[in-house]
């Protein structure tokens, strides 16, 4: 029996896709769960270890290309039907058979509406995706959101689809996703906590996989630019209805650097042509986004409060192959000192050469400052067994 959660320990977009897929391809896994977060940032895969074969995950777990596995979207999610059902359309295409031992959808996840579209493009300052995920969350404790479940079951909510007053954009494209996901998938949406249950019960594994990354946590991150959920390990095993005796394993995936969409502060950042660089050779554009990302250098004093906060046991290094290609690699290990706002000002580093004839140096170096967790996972590409064990 296990439960292994995968964690984002920067600001997203770490890679977390990729070794999802590749620990339940070699780890088998009985069931992934996405346990928070909504339809922002993509998790990126390529099948068949294939780079012409890109997939980009928004609701669905990275785990749905594994065998024999049962992939779930938590109670602790915001889903767009719109979204959803393209991505299902998109699976489809690609051989993934959709019924209730390949994906469920718990009934207690809340639905985001056009409402939640439109106002987070009105007032976007902090600079998130737009996708309506902040609001709908802001719907769900204001207590006046509506779960996927209680949408469906309740003929008091929607007699008629053609009915609703949805008056905004894509509110065709909205009804017509809702009416596809009743008419088609209407079985996928349950209470999910019985079968939770069941597989812990029966010591089966369990895959939690992670959104965003613990620098954009709700309570832990650097607030307000953050995200709407909680992406710590206690976030994802809430998310999923699980309780934290059962965790067995928490895994931290970072980047070789660092990288951040969006305001908010970035004591690594680099903004000579070092990070430019990263952002061309690293491909630093949000997966669904397109938008450019900052970029910078490894902070391990953000990496350290990441592990303590998430209690990681193992790491998972991810984009080696990029920083290869630097003459040298620029690591972070303190600051020179924090703000009236605990803001870091700049942070203080150590050089490395040659990084790529010194990384095993340089993995000690990173798990010496940590204390703690081991590096078990090296990614040195995009492709999907692009992975050493360590
Ligand atoms: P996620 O949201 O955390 O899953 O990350 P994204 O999918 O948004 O971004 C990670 C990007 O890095 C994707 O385009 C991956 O294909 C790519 N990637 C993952 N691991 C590696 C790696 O080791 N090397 C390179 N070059 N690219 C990688």
């Amino acid at each position: 029996m296990s439960v292994t959660a995968i964690i984002g320990a920067q600001w997203g977009d770490e890679g977390k896709g990729k070794i999802v897929d590749y620990y339940c391809n070699h780890f088998p896994q009985d069931m992934v769960i996405r346990s928070q977060g909504g339809p922002n940032a993509g998790h990126t895969i390529y099948l068949d270890n294939d780079i012409s074969k890109k997939v980009t995950l928004r609701q669905i777990p990275s785990g749905i290309f594994a065998k024999k596995k049962l992939s779930i979207i938590g109670a602790g999610t915001v889903i767009n039907p719109v979204t959803l059902v393209e991505e299902m359309n998109k699976l489809q295409g690609l051989g993934v058979d959709f019924n209730k031992n390949t994906l469920l959808i718990s009934h207690r996840a809340h639905l985001i509406f056009p409402w939640h579209l439109q106002e987070d493009k009105k007032d976007n300052k902090i600079g998130t995706t737009g996708n309506g995920i902040g609001p709908c969350y802001a719907s769900k404790a204001k207590r006046i959101g509506i779960t996927i479940g209680e949408f469906f079951n309740n003929t008091n909510i929607i007699k008629d689809f053609d009915d609703i007053n949805l008056a905004s954009d894509n509110t065709a494209s909205y009804v017509d996703a809702l009416k596809i996901l009743k008419d088609q998938y209407s079985q996928l949406i349950v209470d999910t906590h019985p079968i939770v249950t069941k597989y812990l019960k029966e010591n089966k594994n369990i895959t939690l996989e992670g959104a965003q990354g613990l620098m954009l946590d709700l309570d832990f991150g650097t607030y307000p630019y953050v995200t709407s959920s909680s992406t710590t390990t206690a976030g994802l095993l809430n998310g999923a209805g699980i309780p934290p005796k059962y965790l067995t394993k928490t895994i931290g995936v970072f980047k070789a650097y660092t990288t951040r969409v969006g305001a908010g502060p970035f004591p690594s950042e680099d903004l000579t042509s070092y990070g430019e660089n990263l952002q061309t050779l690293g491909h630093e554009f949000g997966s669904v986004t397109g938008r450019k990302r900052r970029t910078g250098h490894l902070d391990l004093v953000q990496l350290k409060y990441a592990s303590e906060i998430c209690g990681f046991d193992e790491l998972a290094i991810v984009k080696w192959d990029i920083i290869e290609k630097f003459d040298y690699m620029k690591i972070a290990y303190d600051y020179t000192s924090t703000n009236a706002d605990q803001t870091p000002d700049q942070a203080i580093y150590q050089r490395f050469e040659d990084p790529k004839n010194n990384s095993s140096s340089i993995l000690k170096y990173i798990e010496e400052k940590l204390s703690g967790p081991k590096i078990t996972m090296l990614s040195y590409g995009p492709k999907r067994d692009d992975i050493k064990l360590l």
